[in-house]
């Protein structure tokens, strides 16, 4: 297949310099640690939508203790039934609607292989002795308790009494620190009707959390494994990933990795994938795909979408030609040689906007109005993924803040500097950005729950979608505009590379804005994720008169001398404004004076305090008052109070964001029940 001669013969992540010019000053690791591989081999049925799979797992036991257990997730069982962890969530969002089709795993056969085992047997059958199913104490769906590094333990309270998805498989002898051993698996998949992520739709199949996979162990020796809850997504360890598809010869296929072999026999469609340093594997097959190459910024990228679509995919490969090379120049150059993008059928649209290692899927229909910015917002957002889940391959259920939260900044930043305000819709001159609507859905949720919480612990879909995606975007935003972009930017960068391959955990990207910006900034950004921190900045009083000579009985020279009030001064003007910052976040803020003859002035605050007066006088009277005039601020809680005349008035037209804020203000109360 020439397309795919340029893909490298195993997609080896090179060890490439940053680009000149990048930020962050760091240079990321070459390669993962090589903590689990799997080569499978999978067939499928397109009629039954079945996926018979086997293989093999190499497994390293990384930590400081020896492991007496194993812990196996079987996440298609999620869609298995209605008792699963994830259907019993009934907190809305994506995924929320029963699937027509139940979906699951069964899982044939767990061995493992060991030449020197110390009781002789080279191979032993695990499986009979697997915990599918254990009774949780309560009968109920627990969250899973967070220690202080952040990592979900295994201490109790997992697995709902019918979840099948979180499995326990105890080992016959412990395998010890440093020591490998290989699981001999085959398993069956019996697809769901397409519910979120994963499943099939008619002939359409996206393939994701299809296989029994290792949970992580962590470095001290604790197993970090979860059920498939509703709002969380996975974690998994770094390996090689060498997988052989199985389809019939009129599917294409897309996958993980690169492709190294492809031939076609008895009617058989065979493609193997290889890929280091990544941590899933997905892949797709359909019968109708149409496809478009193409390299850029030296990755072979593969846009596959339906008939039909050509249109919108020439929009997403633009977004593609922008956001790569951004993404690699700010946050690491992507590591793989290659990178698959998705379009699923209209009918099957439950499967767009996911991210895998080097295969994503967007969405959009093919009508979508080009200055509707939505399918480019959904590549750009997944290709982000690439770096916050997929390189730097964070616990998705303990702190979603720092996949999907990071993600939707990189995807809004990228916007901007792509398309500037019209980087959500530009239509007949109303122009909205991307980044003015993330501000308005954070600050709705911000005294509800903090940002930083597990995934199962937020109330609804709609919190964790404010408050994880919103409000993370808005708040390093806002720290852009404040502090620069070039400073976040060096913040950001430096966890993105310092982590990459690594599983940070909040505390560490905290770490990192407080070498780059200080301590202040670093403690704002605490305060903003952890503590529900807010702030809303107003001008509370203003006033400006006439100067007048002081009043009263005055000894001067040898006379005394009583002054009436309102006796004529100098003809100047006093002016005072009182602002205030209300809440517990701070950052600096310009306060502009508006004078009667046009002239301004510009005060900086830097805010440590929570009010000021500033005192003026001069030639003209005060017209107005602005705090945070450049709207920099932008999770301000309230912009309406920003403003102040002495006369009361309405201050000027508000700026881009005061538009873009009354847009979509009326756009939610217009969606709103
Ligand atoms: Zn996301």
């Amino acid at each position: 297949l020439g397309v795919f001669a340029d893909a490298g013969v195993l997609g080896v992540a090179g060890a490439r310099e940053p680009p000149v010019g990048a930020v962050g000053n760091e240079t990321p690791a070459a390669h993962a640690e090589d903590v689990v591989d799997y080569v499978l081999r999978a067939t499928l049925d397109p009629t039954t939508h079945i996926i018979h799979g086997d293989g093999t797992i190499t497994w390293r036991n990384k930590s400081i203790a020896p492991a007496q257990e194993l812990w196996i997730h079987l996440y298609l069982n999620a869609f298995k039934n209605q008792l699963s962890a994830f259907m019993r969530e009934h907190i809305g969002g994506r995924g929320s609607s029963t699937p027509e089709e139940w979906g699951w795993i069964d899982v044939r056969r767990l061995a493992l292989r060991r030449a020197d085992s110390p009781d002789g047997a080279p191979v032993i059958d695990l499986w009979p002795r697997a915990e599918l199913r254990r009774e949780a104490p309560d009968g109920q769906v627990t969250a899973d308790p967070v220690d202080a590094s952040g990592i979900a333990s295994d201490a109790g309270g997992h697995a709902a009494d019918e979840d099948e998805t979180d499995v326990r498989v105890p080992l016959p002898y412990a395998i010890a620190p440093g020591q490998e051993v290989v699981l001999e698996v085959a398993f069956d998949d019996k697809l769901p009707q397409v519910v979120e992520r994963t499943g099939y739709h008619g002939s359409f199949h996206m393939v994701g959390q299809w296989f029994p996979k290792l949970a992580r162990l962590e470095p001290n020796g604790r197993w970090a494994h979860f059920p498939f809850h509703h709002l969380s997504e996975f974690y998994a360890d770094f390996g090689t990933y060498d997988v052989t598809l199985d389809v019939p010869a009129a599917f294409t296929v897309g996958a993980t990795g690169a492709l190294v072999e492809s031939r076609v026999a008895d009617g058989r469609r065979i493609e193997r994938f290889v890929q280091h340093d990544v941590h899933d594997f997905a892949w797709t097959a359909w019968d109708r795909y149409r496809s478009a190459h193409e390299n850029i910024d030296g990755v072979a990228v593969t846009l596959l979408y339906p008939p039909g679509y050509a249109r919108l995919a020439g929009r997403e490969l633009a977004a593609l030609r922008f956001a790569l090379p951004y993404f690699s120049s700010r946050y690491g150059r992507y590591p793989y040689d290659v990178l698959t993008v998705v379009h699923p059928p209209h009918d099957a649209a439950e499967a767009g906007g996911m991210e895998y290692p080097t295969l994503i899927t967007t969405g959009g229909a093919w009508w979508a109005l080009p200055g509707v910015l939505g399918p480019e917002i959904v590549t750009v957002h997944e290709l982000g993924h690439q770096w916050f889940y997929g390189t730097i391959a964070t616990n998705e259920l303990a702190w979603p803040v720092l996949d999907e939260g990071l993600t939707e900044y990189a995807e809004v930043d990228a916007m901007a500097k792509w398309r500037g305000e019209a980087s959500l819709f530009d239509i007949g001159g109303l122009e909205l950005s991307d980044v003015a609507a993330e501000a308005v859905g954070g600050n709705m949720a911000v005294h509800d729950e903090p940002v930083a919480q597990p995934a199962n612990a937020f109330s609804s879909g709609a919190a964790y979608g404010r408050l994880v995606y919103a409000r993370t975007a808005s708040l390093l935003e806002t720290c852009a505009r404040v502090y620069g972009d070039e400073a976040v930017a060096r913040a950001v960068g430096t966890y993105a590379r310092r982590y990459r391959f690594g599983h940070p955990n909040p505390e560490q990207l905290v770490g990192a804005f407080a070498e780059v910006m200080g301590p202040e900034v670093a403690a704002t950004l605490r305060s903003a994720l952890f503590d529900k921190g807010w702030v809303d900045y107003a001008v509370d009083e203003i006033s400006t008169h006439k100067a007048e000579r002081p009043a009263g009985v005055f000894d001067r020279d040898g006379k005394r001398e009583t002054v009436g009030p309102g006796t004529g001064g100098d003809g100047r003007w006093e002016s005072a404004v009182l602002v205030r910052r209300r809440g517990n976040l701070s950052f600096p803020v310009d306060v502009e004076l508006t004078f009667g003859d046009g002239s301004t002035k510009r005060e900086r605050w830097d805010a440590v305090e929570e009010w000021k007066r500033f005192e003026h006088s001069g030639p003209a009277e005060l017209r107005a008052a602005v705090v945070d005039p450049d709207d920099r601020v932008i999770v301000d809680m309230n912009r309406a109070n920003n403003f102040g005349r002495p006369d009361g008035g309405v201050a000027w037209a508000p700026r881009t964001l005061e538009r873009a804020t009354y847009w979509i203000q009326l756009a939610i109360q217009a969606l709103s029940p």
